[in-house]
C-alpha cells in the first residue's frame, strides 16, 4: 500500500498521531494509499522548523527571497502532468481539469514571485503639525492564529480551570506568551493596546489562561468566541450603541420596579443563618431566604459576610483586579473628520489616548469623538493636571484626524478606577494561578448567597450581554433552591 507521508524539516516523514486517512480511487472505489494522520507534536514539529527558517527569510535580501520563489515556480511548472495525475487519481477529474487547477495554483505562486514590488511601503509627510508617518511591510513568519485557535477549543467557557493545560497557561503572562510568539516590534506594540484596551490592563498582569477564557466566552453556544469577535466593530462586540446611552436600560427597569429599587444603600454585610439571610445596607436591613450578589469581585470582597466567605472564595474575590480604563469624550459641532472620509476609528502606538471611536448621535449632531486610555498609560495620566491631560488627549485626536480636534466646545472624562462602586473598568481580570487555582468558586453559592455580575459569565464576560446571562442563571439558580 502506497503510504502517503508528511513533508517537515526538508524529509519525509510519517504521522505519529495513529490514525490513518484512507484515500481512495474514486472512478474504481479501490484504496490506492493511506496517510498517517499528523498528531499535534507533529504540527509543533513542522511549525518549530519553519520558524527556524524563517530566522534566515527574513534577513535574506529581498532578490534572494525571489530567487527561492522562482526556482519553486519552476518546480511546479516543471511537474505539472506529475500534479494533475495525483489529482485525477485521488478526486476523480479528468486531467484537463486537473491541469487547470494546477495552472490556477501556479499563478498564486507566480503572483508570490513578483510581490517584491508589494512591500513597498509608505511615507505621509505632515499628517498633522510636525507629524509624518510612514508604514512598513515586514515578513510575519508563521502566524500562531491555529495555534490559538485550537487553545480556544480546549478552554471549557464554563470551567477553563479544567482545560488539560490550565496549570501551565496560568502560570504563563500575556506579557511572557508575546515575547516568545511576536516577533516585531509593531505587532508587540498592538499586542498591548489591545490588551489596555480590551482589559485595561498591561499583558504582564493577565495570564494566558485568562485570555484564553476571556477570548472563547466571546460568542454562544453555537459560535465559539474567537478574537476578531472580541474586537471587530462590524459582526463584533463593538457594532452596536444604545441610543440615548446603555444607562438608559437600568433606568428604564428601575422604573417599572418602582419602590422596590433602592439607591444609595450600599450592602456593608450578609448575615446567614437558620435558612434565612439578612442583607445590612446603609439605612436599610432586608430579610430573604436567598439572595444574588452581583458587584464587581473587588467590592464583594468588601462586603462582610458572617460567616465568613470560604478562604478559597476570598481569595478568588481579591485576586480578580478591575482593569484601568478612562474614557475621554471630546464635543464639536459636527463630526468634522467624517468630511476627510474618515471614521474617527484610530489605534495608535502614540498614546495616552491610542483608541478612538466616532460616538457622534444617529441625528449626527453634536460630533463626539472619545479616545480610551488604558493600563499603564491610565495610571501615568491620572498622576497629570487635568489641562495636561486634555492637551495631550486633544493633541491625539489632532493628529488623527487633524487640527480642528484642538478645539472642542465641550470635554468629559470619567476615570472608573475612582468611582467607588465600580472601582474599575471594563472588567476584572486575573493574574498567575488565580483563575487555576481559585476558579472552581466562581459560580458556587455560599449556603444562600448566589453570585451573579460580568465576571462570573460563561459567554461574554467583561460585556453587558455577559452581565446579564449571568443574572439570568443566578435567578434560575435560586428558583431551583426556593423550591427545594
Ligand atoms: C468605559 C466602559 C466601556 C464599556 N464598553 C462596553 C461595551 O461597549 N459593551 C459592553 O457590552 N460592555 C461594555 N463595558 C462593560 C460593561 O459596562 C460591564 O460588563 C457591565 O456593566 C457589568 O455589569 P454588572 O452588572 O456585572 O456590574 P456593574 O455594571 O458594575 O453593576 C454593579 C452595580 O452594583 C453596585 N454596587 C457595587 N457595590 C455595591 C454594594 N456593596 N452594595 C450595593 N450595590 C453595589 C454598583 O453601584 C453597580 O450599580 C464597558 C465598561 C466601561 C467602564
Amino acid at each position: 500500500m502506497r503510504q502517503i507521508q508528511h513533508w517537515i524539516d526538508g524529509q519525509l516523514t510519517g504521522g505519529t498521531g495513529g490514525r490513518v486517512g484512507e484515500v481512495f480511487n474514486p472512478a474504481t472505489g479501490e484504496q490506492t494509499g493511506e496517510v498517517a494522520l499528523g498528531s499535534h507534536a507533529d504540527v509543533d514539529r513542522a511549525v518549530q522548523t519553519a520558524s527556524a527558517a524563517f530566522e534566515t527569510w527574513r534577513f535574506s535580501s529581498l532578490t534572494q527571497r525571489q530567487n527561492i520563489m522562482f526556482a519553486f515556480r519552476e518546480l511546479v511548472a516543471t511537474r505539472k502532468m506529475d500534479f494533475a495525475r495525483v489529482l485525477t487519481a485521488e478526486h476523480g477529474k479528468t486531467i484537463d481539469d486537473a491541469l487547470g487547477e494546477v495552472q490556477r495554483g501556479l499563478e498564486v505562486v507566480e503572483f508570490a514571485c513578483n510581490i517584491a514590488h508589494l512591500l513597498k511601503g509608505d511615507f505621509s509627510e505632515q499628517v498633522s503639525t510636525g507629524v509624518d508617518t510612514y508604514t512598513i511591510r515586514q515578513p510575519l513568519g508563521v502566524v500562531g492564529l491555529h495555534r490559538v485557535e485550537r487553545a480556544l477549543a480546549e478552554v471549557p467557557v464554563d470551567a477553563p480551570w479544567k482545560a488539560p493545560k490550565a496549570a501551565e497557561w496560568d502560570r504563563t503572562t500575556l506579557e511572557a506568551w508575546k515575547v516568545q510568539n511576536l516577533t516585531t516590534s509593531g505587532s508587540r506594540a498592538l499586542f498591548d493596546l489591545a490588551c489596555e484596551a480590551i482589559y485595561g490592563a498591561e499583558p504582564r498582569e493577565i495570564t494566558l489562561l485568562y485570555n484564553l477564557a476571556y477570548t472563547a466566552a466571546a460568542g454562544n453556544e453555537k459560535n465559539p468566541g474567537n478574537f476578531a469577535l472580541l474586537v471587530a466593530t462590524p459582526d463584533g462586540a463593538q457594532e452596536s450603541r444604545f441610543v440615548g446611552g446603555s444607562q438608559r436600560i437600568p433606568l428604564l427597569v428601575a422604573r417599572r420596579l418602582g419602590a422596590q429599587v433602592v439607591l444609595k444603600a450600599p450592602v456593608r454585610r450578609i448575615v446567614q443563618g437558620h435558612g434565612r439571610v439578612k442583607v445590612h445596607a446603609d439605612g436599610i436591613v432586608v430579610d430573604a431566604r436567598e439572595v444574588i450578589v452581583a458587584v464587581p469581585p473587588v467590592l464583594a470582597a468588601q462586603i462582610h459576610f458572617a460567616p465568613k466567605l470560604p478562604q478559597a472564595h476570598l481569595k478568588l474575590l481579591k485576586g480578580i483586579r478591575p482593569g484601568k480604563l478612562i474614557k475621554w469624550e471630546a464635543v464639536y459641532e459636527r463630526p468634522f473628520w467624517r468630511d476627510a472620509g474618515l471614521s474617527g476609528q484610530a489605534v495608535s502606538e502614540v498614546g495616552p489616548a491610542n483608541t478612538t471611536f466616532d460616538n457622534t448621535p444617529p441625528s449626527g449632531s453634536p460630533g463626539i469623538l472619545f479616545g480610551f486610555v488604558g493600563g499603564d498609560q491610565a495610571r501615568a495620566f491620572a498622576k497629570m493636571s487635568r489641562s495636561a491631560r486634555r492637551d495631550a488627549v486633544l493633541g491625539n485626536f489632532a493628529t488623527y484626524f487633524g487640527d480642528e480636534a484642538r478645539s472642542p466646545k465641550a470635554s468629559f472624562e470619567m476615570n472608573w478606577a475612582q468611582e467607588a462602586w465600580t472601582k474599575g473598568c471594563p472588567v476584572g481580570h486575573s493574574g498567575v494561578g488565580v483563575l487555576q487555582r481559585y476558579g472552581p468558586q466562581l459560580r458556587k453559592p455560599f449556603r444562600h448567597v448566589h453570585w451573579a455580575g460580568t465576571e462570573v459569565a460563561t459567554y461574554w464576560t467583561g460585556y453587558m450581554d455577559g452581565a446579564v446571562r449571568s443574572g439570568e442563571a443566578a435567578a434560575r439558580e435560586v428558583l431551583r433552591a426556593l423550591r427545594r
